[in-house]
């Protein structure tokens, strides 16, 4: 961890936090401090500091914003985490007033995680991502208690892992767009962001240093019209790639339909959905859905989201945002009930607080650690 930073934004976090995050927090699982028999919620702004600077089209961007939370009880401590992108809608401020506007304190079991989304929904709807810090810190609490990480719980074979893919996006200068293809070097499943113009010739770059890696797809909306739409899915089915992202706006639920009757590459909802009631919705327009844990409210409904996709015979994705390995640990340790994993957010930080998920020749290593598998730095 950047001591220096952390204490920077933890002073900026004491004008938040109902209930601040102590500056020497250490993780305390092994080591009981009190023994309240309550629900002790404490949080604080964490500014993540980008490995490299997103070239933004009128600026560039070198931070996002995140929200660290903890749960204490009885001398045991769960992390969890917030990360707003700032499409969702939620920001440092809005997380921090939802989580102020609870009172965990009148819950005296951690496993109660049911009737804790519950309440925390009767507070207030929306407000997604801060849903999700509350119920991961809960699961890392209780799979501490138990003394198993989640993927054990759920009884998940982390040998199913999928390989996760790595991300690249257009970059007009040649040296920049070299220097980013070199880079996917030890990843085998590569992620081309398009829908911002120069969609072929990111493929195509690729291509030439990777002729057979496995390439997804992500439009991000980028296509309107239904035929450009189709010409581009046959396009990339003819270079090998794997499937397409969020090809079409997410109003554009007909279209996609059409579209998916004619794709040759299976269609994936990303913006199109958020929760689990979203999933019977996107059965009637797409191939399979891209779960994150900033949209579902956490790791309690990605799993039955999860499920329900396999269910109707549906793809299953499961991404990330930029965030640090807390969030992103979380989410793998559902990994092995999908069938594609993105969860490379951790790798874009420079001041990551912990230790978790781990890429080994490409692949989810799933750390075999109770709770959400992550240790403080
Ligand atoms: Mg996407």
């Amino acid at each position: 961890m950047n001591r220096r930073n952390f204490l920077k934004t933890t002073a900026l976090g004491l004008a938040f936090a109902a209930s601040p995050i102590s500056l020497s927090a250490t993780d305390t699982a092994t080591k009981p401090t009190s023994r309240s028999g309550r629900l002790n919620l404490s949080f604080q702004p964490y500014e993540l500091k980008l490995r490299h600077a997103f070239n933004l089209a009128r600026n560039q961007r070198t931070s996002t914003p995140g929200v660290q939370v903890q749960i204490e009880y009885d001398g045991v401590v769960g992390y969890g985490e917030a990360s707003m992108p700032p499409y969702l809608g939620e920001s440092v401020e809005s997380v921090c007033k939802f989580l102020s506007s609870l009172d965990l304190g009148q819950f005296t079991d951690p496993f109660r995680i049911e009737d804790i989304h519950a309440y925390m929904e009767s507070v207030a709807p929306n407000n997604r991502a801060a849903k999700a810090s509350v119920d991961i810190a809960l699961h890392d609490l209780t799979g501490k208690i138990m003394g198993q990480p989640w993927y054990k719980i759920w009884g998940l074979n982390p040998d199913n892992a999928p390989c996760t893919s790595y991300t690249i996006s257009y970059d007009a200068n040649p040296a920049e767009m070299k220097a980013k293809i070199e880079e996917t070097a030890p990843y085998r499943v590569i992620k081309v962001k398009m829908g911002v113009g120069h969609d072929k010739e990111t493929v195509e770059a690729l291509r030439k240093v990777r002729p057979d890696v496995p390439i997804c797809v992500d439009a991000n909306q980028g296509w309107a019209n239904k035929k450009h739409a189709l010409e581009m899915c046959k396009w990339l089915a003819d270079r090998n790639c794997m499937f397409v992202e969020q090809p079409m706006p997410k109003e554009m639920i007909s279209e996609t339909a059409w579209l998916r009757e004619r794709s040759p590459l299976p269609l994936i909802a990303d913006e199109f959905l958020q929760r689990l009631p979203d999933v019977r919705r996107a059965y009637e327009a797409y191939d399979g859905i891209n779960i994150k844990l900033m949209k579902s409210t956490g790791m309690h409904e990605a799993y039955q989201m999860a499920t329900l996709a396999r269910a109707l015979g549906m793809k299953v994705m499961l991404g990330c945002m930029t965030e640090t390995s807390c969030a992103v640990t979380a989410a793998a340790q559902l990994s092995p009930l999908v069938n594609w994993a993105d969860l490379d957010g951790n790798l874009l930080i420079a001041n990551d607080r912990f230790k978790g998920i781990e890429i080994v020749d490409g692949k989810v290593i799933i750390p075999d650690t109770p709770g959400i598998g992550v240790t403080l730095l």
